[in-house]
């Protein structure tokens, strides 16, 4: 479902040039859960960005759902990103439009109107369990009521694949545990396949299939969850 290969990103700010992707290679089966762990400055966001294209790797190619990213102009990639949804660690709402307007947003761009974004805003809602608050202001919400809100906007295009940037970090354990379940309901009811990043083993433990440990650009291991928790 996500298939990156050799990728590689250098960054050269003035003199310095930072490699902050050294030959990453990743498989993502459809509907894995699958976590990228690692700590800060290892190139976990960067791996995020180059696989929906928001960054272009220096080298390497990303493939979603059997479309080779890599290869496309930027007007094709606003289409293929209709597939790739992305929830932020900050959760990156709107603050002027209610929950419903938020999650309506996507919907908006792509055109669907009247009754029929109606329905499907109310169907999002229901999903992530925030049917009484559509006409709330993110400002009236909690944490982790704000992080559903991004979930819901997410799913908005019914995408194959969700990026998750951080989504619990911002957010106290109880609060993690039932967003993590969220987005493992998510994933069993919907096939979604879950590409997520996190400094927080524990979070890897909790929802992951598979996983990753990343250090400077570079996967260390990777593999089944239960057999990256069994070795020493
Ligand atoms: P993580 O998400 O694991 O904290 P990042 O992907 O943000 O790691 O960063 C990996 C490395 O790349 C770091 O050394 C960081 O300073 C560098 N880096 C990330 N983004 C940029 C950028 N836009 N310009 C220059 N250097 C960057
Ligand atoms: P905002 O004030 O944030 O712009 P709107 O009232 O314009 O919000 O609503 C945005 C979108 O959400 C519209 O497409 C509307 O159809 C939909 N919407 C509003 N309220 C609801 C609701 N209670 N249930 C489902 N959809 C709703």
């Amino acid at each position: 479902m996500i298939e990156a290969t050799d990728l590689r990103k250098l960054y050269r700010i003035a003199d310095r040039e930072v490699l902050a992707l050294d030959g990453v290679d990743l498989r993502v089966a459809p509907g894995e859960v699958y976590g990228v762990v690692g700590q800060s400055g290892a190139g976990k966001s960067t791996l995020l960005r180059c696989v929906n294209l928001l960054e272009r790797p220096t080298s390497g190619s990303v493939r979603v759902h059997g479309r080779e990213l890599t290869a496309m102009s930027e007007s094709e990639l606003r289409g293929a990103r209709r597939d790739i949804g992305m929830v932020h660690q900050h959760f990156a709402l709107l603050s002027s439009r209610t929950v419903a307007g938020n999650v309506a947003f996507p919907l908006e761009i792509m055109g669907v109107r009247g009754a029929q974004r109606r329905r499907r805003v109310g169907e999002l809602l229901e999903l992530v369990g925030l049917q009484d608050k559509a006409r709330a202001y993110p400002a009236q919400l909690s944490g982790g009521q704000k992080q559903r809100v991004g979930i819901a906007r997410a799913l908005a295009a019914r995408p194959a694949v969700l990026l998750s940037d951080e989504a619990t970090s911002a957010l106290d354990p109880e609060t993690t545990g039932s967003i993590l379940e969220l987005l493992r309901d998510l994933n069993r009811e919907l096939g979604l396949t879950i590409l997520l990043i996190t400094h927080e083993m524990d979070v890897i433990k909790q929802i992951c299939d598979s996983a990753a440990i990343m250090e400077d650009g570079r996967f260390l291991e990777q593999g089944p969850i239960l057999d990256l928790l069994a070795r020493p």
